[in-house]
């Protein structure tokens, strides 16, 4: 099969180097010269851990090519894959089509035969309707079939979500189309993994409401673990109480800073846009969303707590130094978008708190977006004079950490564990006051 892969961003990029894997001849797409020129010299524009591999093995192999030449790389393909980015629209909170409508008037003025055209971009119900007219209108004489193909990869694990999917969902109709998806995903299907056939909105929608549901499940555990606090009770404990009822399942119950990333804020925003469009409530999301947004901040006041600040500040926090450690949305990624530590680090720097930061993969995202921020080169380079240190995420290079090492850095020595990565003992042991979420 030859395929094009339009976008090739964290979830392009990893797709089309999977299929090409799969035995498939793939063409990436992006508009972005310099992320075509750093791929085509063999640098990865992001962090994915085994990326740089498998791109190079398919390179090598000459099944995986790059180019910014959208037309060139449509016309001899059997599947074109829009993979680009629909973030929110500012403003209203809408998912931003602007790049997949973009995207598909460059593939109408393009196509030359018969193609079928797979939305891996997350797009609000009814978006495959709306890029099929784009394409009707642009080439009525060419038949063009539509599919919903949404990707459910988690970044950091992205490479082996993608080539064991829990499961694919396809939506389409037009059995052209889902004779062309199932040869795509062959070899999946050989391996047994389950494919799911459904109508386009069904597949729209499908997406949307799973990363809703993990939206909400991460934010019960958070509001479980303020109880926690008031109650003295321990939200680890309660966590897998519930998780070990396979009912529940123990995934996605770890308590927190809150959840960020370049999916669920905004997914779980669009959602409650399509919901209002068809005046049909989802009056969990909305709670999910405002409870989310105001625990980011709340992990701001936290900190200044531990600092002996009140939760504004004031003069208990003025003239203070935070280390934060670990400032991606989550580990083994580099992306920024919407994480916490961007509200944490917000926060503490409002309140006259100076911050020192270092994470492993997202220095350089981090710098750009807070520009207050003092970059350092490892957890104990952060803590260098520091009254606190906050693990805001859970990479593996801050899961044993020296305590006498940091201790002898620090002004104070207080730990503030926004992951509940350790145990209460071992840290007061070493002498730390220790601060974590729900224990
Ligand atoms: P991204 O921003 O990393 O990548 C998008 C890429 O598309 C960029 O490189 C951009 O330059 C390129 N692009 C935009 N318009 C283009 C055009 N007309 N022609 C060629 N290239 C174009 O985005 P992402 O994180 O890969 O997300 C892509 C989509 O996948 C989104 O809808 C997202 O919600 C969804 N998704 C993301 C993840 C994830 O973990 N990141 C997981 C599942 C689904």
């Amino acid at each position: 099969m030859r395929i094009t892969m339009i976008g090739s961003g964290y979830v392009g990029l990893v797709s089309g180097a999977c299929f090409s894997d799969f035995g498939h001849e793939v063409v990436c797409v992006d508009k972005d010269e310099a992320k075509i020129a750093a791929l085509t010299a063999g640098r990865m524009p992001i962090y994915e851990p085994g990326l740089d591999q498998l791109v190079a093995a398919n390179v090598a192999a000459g099944r995986l090519t790059f180019t910014t030449d959208l037309a060139a790389a449509v016309d001899l393909a059997d599947a074109i894959f829009i993979a680009v980015g629909t973030p929110s629209r500012r403003g209203d909170g809408h998912a931003d089509l602007t790049y997949v409508f973009a995207a598909a008037r460059e593939i109408a003025a393009a196509l030359t035969g018969p193609v079928v055209v797979v939305t891996k971009s997350t797009v609000p119900v009814g978006t495959g309707d709306r890029v099929e007219a784009v394409l009707r209108e642009c080439q009525p004489d060419v038949h063009a079939a539509v599919v919903s193909n949404p990707e459910f990869l988690r970044e950091g694990a992205a490479i082996g979500d993608f080539k064991r999917p829990d499961r694919i969902v396809i939506g389409t109709d037009d059995p052209f189309a889902r004779e062309v998806m199932r040869a795509v995903y062959r070899p999946l299907f050989l391996n047994e993994s389950p494919i799911l056939f459904t109508s386009r909105r069904t597949s729209e929608l499908t997406k949307y409401a799973a990363n809703a549901f993990l939206a909400t499940k991460i934010t019960f555990i958070n509001e479980i673990a303020d109880l926690c606090e008031a109650v003295g009770a321990d939200v680890q404990d309660v966590s897998r109480g519930i998780g070990l009822d396979n009912r529940i399942g123990r995934k996605f119950l770890h308590a927190g800073p809150g959840y960020g990333g370049s999916c669920f804020p905004k997914d779980t925003l669009a959602l409650l846009k399509t919901a209002e469009d068809f005046q049909s409530p989802m009056h969990i999301v909305e709670a999910v969303v405002k409870v989310n947004e105001s625990r980011k901040r709340a992990m701001g006041r936290k900190v200044l707590r531990a600092l002996g600040a009140n939760d504004t500040g004031g003069e208990g926090a003025r003239g203070k130094t935070v280390a934060l450690l670990g400032l991606t949305f989550k580990p083994n990624t580099d992306d920024m978008r919407d994480a916490p530590a961007i509200a944490i680090a917000t926060t503490l720097a409002d309140a006259g708190v100076t911050v020192r930061a270092y994470d492993p993969e997202g220095m350089a995202a981090a710098t750009a977006m807070l520009p207050g921020l003092i970059a350092t080169h490892d957890a104990y380079d952060a803590a260098t004079g520091a009254d606190a240190v906050v693990i805001v995420t859970e990479w593996d290079a801050f899961r044993a950490l020296d305590f006498q090492r940091l201790a002898a850095t620090m002004t104070a020595p207080v730990l503030v564990d926004l992951r509940n990565v350790y145990r209460r003992q071992a840290v007061e042991a070493a002498g730390f006051t220790y601060i974590a979420v729900g224990c």
